[in-house]
């Protein structure tokens, strides 16, 4: 239960609200904006469609950074705080404790809060992460969609020739303009 402490920065009416902007979709709006002062607006950088990857695993071993550059991140305005979360949770266990061997996550890179019966928030560590897309897939599955991969541009270093990008089975990776680097999953559907 090391992973399940409270977390009193929610209450389950905002749960419930779905009012909720994800810390990790805040980050990357931050950073998008850092990035965008940095960069000038004639520069591109690489940039993951989250509505085309199929989770392929290619982000966590193809990037010429490692670990990759590529994260997952969680918008939570899309999460249902779910008690049995897909993402977290390797099925087929039985057992839906949070114990190492339950968890999805080969990396422990996501951390289960409580929030109020029977609301969790789940958050990534991603100092760990790798970007191997595991939990997403899981995500994928229960029907909220509400992890995603993307690449990180306070990591990624640029490559004329995103390596990933050349390995990507879906297409999912392409040059964008650098004052838009991060395509987010938003609550209304559209990326
Ligand atoms: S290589 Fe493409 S399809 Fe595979 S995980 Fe990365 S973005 Fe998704
Ligand atoms: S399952 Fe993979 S993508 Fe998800 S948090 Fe763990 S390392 Fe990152
Ligand atoms: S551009 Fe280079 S550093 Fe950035 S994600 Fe692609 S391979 Fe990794």
């Amino acid at each position: 239960m090391a992973d399940e402490k409270k977390n009193t920065a929610l209450t389950r009416r905002e749960v419930i609200q779905g009012s909720l902007l994800g810390a990790g979709a805040a980050a990357l709006t931050a950073l998008a904006a850092r990035l965008a002062v940095a960069s000038g607006p004639k520069s591109t950088v690489w940039q993951i469609d989250p509505a085309k990857c199929i989770r392929c695993g290619n982000c966590a071993t193809y990037c010429v950074l490692k670990p990759s550059a590529v994260k997952c991140v969680h918008a939570y305005a899309l999460c249902g705080y779910c008690k049995i979360c897909l993402g977290y949770f390797e099925q087929g266990r039985g057992d839906w404790s949070a114990r190492a061997e339950n968890q999805l996550c080969p990396y422990n890179a996501i951390r289960r809060l409580y929030v109020d019966e029977p609301y969790y928030e789940y958050h990534i560590d991603e100092s760990l992460c790798i970007g191997c897309g595991k939990c997403v897939e899981g995500c994928e599955k229960s029907g909220n969609g509400s992890l995603f991969l993307q690449i990180r541009h306070d990591r990624c270093v640029n490559c004329n020739q995103c390596a990933i990008a050349v390995a990507c089975p879906s297409g999912a990776i392409n040059r964008v303009d650098a004052d838009k680097p991060y395509l987010l999953k938003r609550k209304d559907g559209k990326p």
